[in-house]
């Protein structure tokens, strides 16, 4: 029998009109690194989730992390608190500044941070001698973390918060678009998220210093002079020019991309949420995810491995969801606060196919082999 063909997982999807900005760039020779499509990307991002953010393109969601951090004061020998319950590119910029991680575990709710074990670290970290600098709050897979709840403990202690919206551009808490809510948000652009630039990133803030900042420190950080001078350190982040002509083409079909996953979402809840040993994470009152990947809960370890398998076998890619921060070997000595809602949720999730270009039909063969593998 003919191999079927290759069902991915997250896709990049272009929409048409990313080449005629990249031809823009060529064609006046804004190849490098600034020019008019880093701007109007930018302006396009900041009119998409609120005229009060300030935008600065990066070269991609972790460097905004970093910049992120550095621009919040994190230095060697700080902690800072960050969900255990996401992709490393949260956790790593951490590191680079020479500080600790500290890992707080997610609720059940959205998957993300927990206000009340986020409370009880900042107490426990106080305790202990050390104020955190910062809090790493991530919206996972779309979905909002608990915006108000989590606002809540930051306010009170005085702690800024990074919004980490790589997966979420498109996703709204209370009608308000993700990317907002931080004292410094960030958003990705890499080949597998919502929408794409190939690789590049966002810095996003209402206080129009911290882009400046950002910017500043993204172009190697140079004085004002006629030669290079330099009084901190910078660093080479700035997105370039023939990327964001990508990036324009990409924010005019965002909304439609947002209605396809979420779409696929719907198909598969529709399709299998009749089976009872399948589970969804519904949106809470108030929040829309972009469901920028589609995900389900198994009973066990063995059964999302058995369906993970047959998926593979019948060449469709899936993947458990994110392994949290505080059980990898690289972080494993960092100090956590766990309840052991995101170990639980490793074991047992499944992230199926989620691309905005699947067919119904690539749907189908998804949903038939899970209902014929389910243990
Ligand atoms: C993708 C991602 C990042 C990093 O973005 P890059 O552009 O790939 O560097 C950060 N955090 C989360 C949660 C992500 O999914």
């Amino acid at each position: 029998m003919a191999e079927q063909s290759k069902i991915w997982l997250s896709s990049p999807h272009m929409g048409g009109d990313e080449q005629k900005f990249v031809k823009e760039a060529f064609d006046t020779n804004w190849i490098a690194p600034l020019g008019p499509n880093v701007t109007s990307f930018e302006n396009a991002i900041a009119t998409y989730i609120d005229n009060n953010v300030h935008v600065a393109a990066l070269s991609s969601g972790t460097g905004a992390i970093h910049l992120a951090l550095e621009l919040l004061g994190v230095s060697s020998g700080d902690e800072v608190l960050c969900q255990s319950f996401t992709f490393s590119a949260s956790a790593n910029p951490i590191a680079y500044l020479g500080a600790t991680p500290v890992f707080v575990d997610s609720e059940k709710d959205t998957w993300n941070i927990s206000p009340i074990l986020l409370r009880k670290a900042i107490v426990d970290r106080i305790a202990k001698g050390k104020k955190p600098k910062a809090i790493v709050a991530v919206h996972l897979y779309g979905m909002p973390y608990k915006v108000t709840e989590v606002q809540k403990v930051a306010t009170e202690f005085n702690i800024p918060i990074v919004e980490d919206s790589a997966e979420a551009l498109g996703s709204t808490y209370n009608a308000i678009k993700c990317g907002s809510f931080g004292d410094i948000g960030i958003l990705s652009f890499n080949g597998n998220k919502i929408i794409t630039t190939s690789g590049g990133g966002a810095l996003t803030s209402k206080n129009e210093e911290v882009k400046k900042k950002a910017v500043f420190l993204a172009t190697q950080a140079r004085d004002e002079a006629p030669h290079y001078q330099h009084s901190v350190v910078g660093y080479n982040y700035r997105m370039s020019n023939v990327l964001a002509g990508i990036g324009r083409g990409q924010m005019l079909v965002l909304d439609d991309r947002v209605a396809a996953r979420r779409a696929n979402y719907q198909y598969y809840y529709d399709n299998l949420n009749a089976i009872p040993s399948i589970e969804f994470l519904d949106e809470p009152k108030g929040s829309f995810s972009n469901r920028w990947l589609s995900c389900i809960l198994t009973p066990s370890f063995n059964s999302r491995e058995a369906i993970r398998l047959a998926l593979e076998k019948e060449n469709i890619e899936s993947r458990p969801l994110w392994k949290p921060m505080h059980v990898q070997p690289v972080f494993e000595n960092c100090p956590n606060y766990m309840d052991g809602t995101s170990e639980n949720l490793f074991e047992r999730g499944l992230c199926l196919p989620s691309g905005s270009n699947l067919e119904e039909e690539d749907l189908e063969r998804v949903v038939h082999i899970i209902k014929s593998h389910i243990l």
